[in-house]
Parts: structure tokens; C-alpha cells; sequence
């Protein structure tokens, strides 16, 4: 566990930042429990379970040395303005069963596919068993048993200055009807229209095409041409006298398809369409 002088010396743990949209969040929900406002904090301290996750900005587990993992709960495509900022919370309401209501809103409103922004929580339906679900992997989710006298909730890395997203939180924890047009911003049903656009009719927005001399039969379609381009790659290794292509092929062709998809789809995008599917959300598969 580092110490607190270890960690400042650092520029990526000084540089972490709680948004004032976050802020005015928090304030809004003690206010309606009836809580102090110590009772809502964000930023995680030096102990080990806090080396990595939600309660730390991207940016620190991105570059710190004390970061236990630099992959949990980072985002790809993360705009630098909200790199610095931690996008988890913990409330701890006034009451037992302020906790239990507040449980059950959350459950009901991830599960419905309503509330994507929210990422993830944990909670309790009892005060004695820790709930919670995962709304990236539609999974149920669990932690230690501090959450059954306080709720962590993680708004999605990319939303931590957008307020219509906390509003809507804010909405859903207390069992309120969700604002309506918080859904899809503009900016995001842009992201959407040139997704389909460029999936369906080709285009730029698809990203650099494969060059024609690599590709003689372009579709004009970039992730064609690059879905192509790797097919015509498995099959070559196929081919080879060997036999089966190695491991490390394989891996190597996975890593290339992932960052191929990658480009293609945007973290923004893939939230838009998380949202519009809504309620399909159920026949995602898991992972
Ligand atoms: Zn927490």
C-alpha cells in the first residue's frame, strides 16, 4: 500500500478532479436523503483495493505506478476533458432503508436498459447480502460487505461533465420518473447516423480504408475491406505446409481485428447504441 507522500508525488494523482457536475450530483442526492454531505465522496484513498477502477481517474491508471491494473473500467476513446476526473461515487444514506430504496431504483432502472450512463452499482436489498449489477456485461455484480451501508455507483468516464446524464441518475436513484430527452444527445445521434451510414454505404467515417495495393477488390466499405483483408490473412496461414497456424498468429490476427473494430466503432457510438436497443439489452451476450 503506497503512501500518501508516494502518491502525491505523482502529477496524475494531483491532477484528480471531481466535476462540478459530479459535485452539484452529489449535493442533490444528500439533499434529498437528508445526509451531510461528507456522506458522498468520490475520490478513493491509498488502500489497496483503490489502486485501480472507478474511484481513480483514467488517467492515473493509465500512467501511476502504484496502479494495480490498467485495464478495469477504462474506457477506449476517452476525451482528454474528462481524463482527470474519477467518475465513481459512494452514498452513504441516513437510513436503512433509505439504502434499500435506493438499492431497488437502481436495480430497477439498470435492468430495464433505461440507464446506461450508470455503469455500475452495488448495494443491498436487506442490509445483510451485497447486490449489485454490472450494466456493461448485463451481469449480476457483487462486492465487499461495506455496501450494505453504502452504495457505489460509477457513471460512465466519457459523461462525467455531462449534467442531463447525472439529472437522470439522480432521477433514477430517488424513484423518480427519468427526464425525458437525456437519452440520446445530439452529438451522439450524429455518432449514430454516421455509424449506420458508414456500415451500410461505406465511407471515411468507417476509417482508412485497406490501400487498394493490399486490397485489389475494395468494397469501398472500410470494415469490409479490413474484415476481408484478415479473412484472406486466416486463410494464407490455413494454406501454409505446417499445418495449423500457431498461437501466436492467431493472436496477433485477433489483436489486429479488435483494433480494426475498434477505430470503426467509437466508445460514444457503442453507448448510443446500447441505449437505442434499450430493452434487447437482455440478448446481449455476456463477456
Ligand atoms: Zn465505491
Amino acid at each position: 500500500m503506497p503512501t500518501y507522500q508516494q502518491l502525491n508525488a505523482e502529477s496524475w494523482w494531483r491532477a484528480e478532479t471531481v466535476s462540478p457536475e459530479m459535485q452539484e450530483f452529489g449535493a442533490q442526492l444528500c439533499a434529498a436523503l437528508g445526509a451531510p454531505k461528507a456522506n458522498f465522496g468520490c475520490k478513493g484513498d491509498n488502500a489497496s483495493g483503490h489502486m485501480r477502477g472507478g474511484h481513480r481517474s483514467q488517467a492515473w491508471i493509465l500512467n501511476s505506478r502504484y496502479c494495480t491494473s490498467r485495464t478495469y473500467t477504462v474506457e477506449a476513446n476517452l476525451p482528454s476533458a474528462n481524463a482527470n476526473d474519477i467518475p465513481a461515487f459512494d452514498i452513504t444514506p441516513k437510513t436503512r432503508d433509505q439504502m434499500i430504496a435506493l438499492s431497488h431504483n437502481a436495480d430497477r432502472a439498470t435492468r430495464s436498459g433505461g440507464l446506461e450512463e450508470l455503469v455500475v452499482w452495488y448495494g443491498t436489498f436487506d442490509g445483510k447480502t451485497v447486490v449489485g449489477f454490472d450494466n456493461i456485461r448485463n451481469a449480476l455484480a457483487t462486492s465487499d460487505l461495506s455496501h450494505t451501508w453504502h452504495l457505489h455507483g460509477q457513471i460512465a468516464r466519457w459523461l462525467t461533465r455531462n449534467r442531463a446524464a447525472f439529472q437522470k441518475i439522480l432521477a433514477a436513484l430517488l424513484g423518480q420518473p427519468l427526464p425525458s430527452g437525456a437519452d440520446v444527445q445530439a452529438d451522439e445521434r450524429n455518432w449514430l447516423v454516421n455509424a449506420y451510414q458508414g456500415l451500410f454505404f461505406g465511407g471515411p467515417s468507417m476509417g482508412a480504408p485497406v490501400p487498394a495495393k493490399i486490397n485489389g477488390q475494395s468494397t469501398g466499405n472500410a470494415i469490409i475491406d479490413l474484415l476481408q483483408h484478415i479473412r484472406r490473412e486466416v486463410d494464407t496461414l490455413k494454406a501454409q505446409p505446417s499445418g495449423a497456424p500457431s498461437d501466436a498468429q492467431m493472436a496477433a490476427l485477433g489483436d489486429r481485428l479488435e483494433q480494426a473494430v475498434a477505430t470503426a466503432v467509437d466508445a460514444r457510438v457503442e453507448a448510443a447504441i446500447r441505449r437505442v436497443l434499450g430493452g434487447l439489452d437482455g440478448a446481449t451476450p455476456q463477456g
